[in-house]
């Protein structure tokens, strides 16, 4: 049996990731500090006889046996990330150090959740693994952006170095049940807006671009990653379906039947204007492609919101 540790256990996709393993035969030690996360999104969990949760900050070191390490603890909304943006940093940098210092004993292959974010507000579109970004390193996103890259480079030189088996994945936008009501990202922000009949606050003109997938298919992907050998990435993982926000809003407005306006506000400084993943090196290496289409990958998660709202 592995036994397996996620950083981040109790976030949005570390918790799919939980259930996910679960199934699968896991032995799983879950460690997240609550900053973003919630103890709802693993109650389900708890009475299962190799599921283990431990409240730890990973910016201090954590000693522990085991075989296999998911590393996903940071905040990933920028409401979030930017709360605190030095901590944001000590979590990318102390955090992933302590993940890999622990790796490196263990001798555990780790896999690190980093971000399309590293691309910044990219000059070639769509992103390939081979681009190196256009990132401010002095604006409010660059706590997540940088810190991202950071750890990307720590997982690059302790493999160099230490002979650690590392497997960077850049994720691009993720959605589904157990986003946090109030993160301010935009899918469960435009759905909860549309449940309550209050207005879709669409920043800037809409015309920015994003890539959604849907979170069962980034699930199956990070498993198949960590299952693959003498791969390291980076690797895109993503759906490459890409539209611009005012769309989502409109698309949003009209799965949930809602009257809700739509109005505009400012776009936030340093907002990526153009996001869609390159997947062809995933198609390769991983022989994946997301299968679940943005109105179904909707539909299950305005389901999630109306339950969650009470509204159902
Ligand atoms: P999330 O905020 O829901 O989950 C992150 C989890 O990490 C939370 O449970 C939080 O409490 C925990 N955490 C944060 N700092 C910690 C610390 N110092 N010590 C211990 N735990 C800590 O975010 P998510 O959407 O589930 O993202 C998970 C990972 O995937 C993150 O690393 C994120 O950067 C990456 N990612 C997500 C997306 C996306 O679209 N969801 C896109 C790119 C990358
Ligand atoms: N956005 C929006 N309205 C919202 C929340 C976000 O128009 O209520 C925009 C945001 O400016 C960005 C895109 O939606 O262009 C995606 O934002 P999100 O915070 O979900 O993720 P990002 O890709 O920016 O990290």
């Amino acid at each position: 049996m592995d036994r397996i540790l996620i950083t981040g256990g109790a976030g949005f996709i570390g918790s799919h990731l939980c259930e996910s393993l679960l199934d699968n035969g896991a032995d799983l030690v879950c460690v997240d500090n609550y900053f973003s996360g919630y103890k709802d999104n693993i109650r389900e969990f708890s009475l299962h006889p190799y599921f283990e949760m431990i409240r730890h900050d990973i910016i201090h070191p954590l000693f522990l046996e085991v075989d296999k390490i998911y590393h996903l603890a940071c905040p990933a909304s920028p409401i979030h990330y930017k709360y605190n943006a030095i901590k944001t940093v000590k979590t990318n940098v102390l955090g992933t150090i302590n993940m890999l210092g622990l790796a490196k004993r263990v001798k555990a292959p780790i896999l690190l959740a980093s971000s399309s974010e590293v691309y910044g507000d990219s000059k070639v579109h769509p992103q390939t693994e081979s681009y190196w970004g256009n990132v401010n390193p002095i604006g409010i996103r660059s706590c997540y952006d940088e810190g991202k890259r950071v750890a990307e480079t720590l997982m690059m030189d302790y493999h160099r170095q230490n002979k650690v088996d590392v497997k960077i994945v850049r994720i691009f936008n993720t959605y589904g049940p157990r986003m946090a009501i109030n993160d301010g990202r935009v899918v469960n922000n435009f759905i909860v807006q549309a449940l309550k009949g209050v207005p879709l606050t669409v920043y800037g003109d809409g015309s920015q671009t994003r890539s959604f997938c849907y979170v069962s298919d980034l699930i199956q992907v990070l498993i198949k990653m960590m299952e693959t050998k003498n791969f390291n990435g980076p690797v895109n993982l993503g759906n490459p379906a890409e539209l611009p926000i005012l769309d989502l809003a409109k698309k949003v407005l009209n799965l949930t039947k809602s009257s809700s306006k739509i109005i505009h506000k400012p776009l936030p400084p340093d907002d990526p204007v153009r996001r869609c993943p390159d997947i062809s090196l995933a198609k390769e290496k991983l022989g994946w492609t997301p299968k679940i289409s943005l109105e179904e990958g909707l539909q299950k998660t305005i389901t999630y919101f109306k339950e969650k709202l009470s509204l159902k």
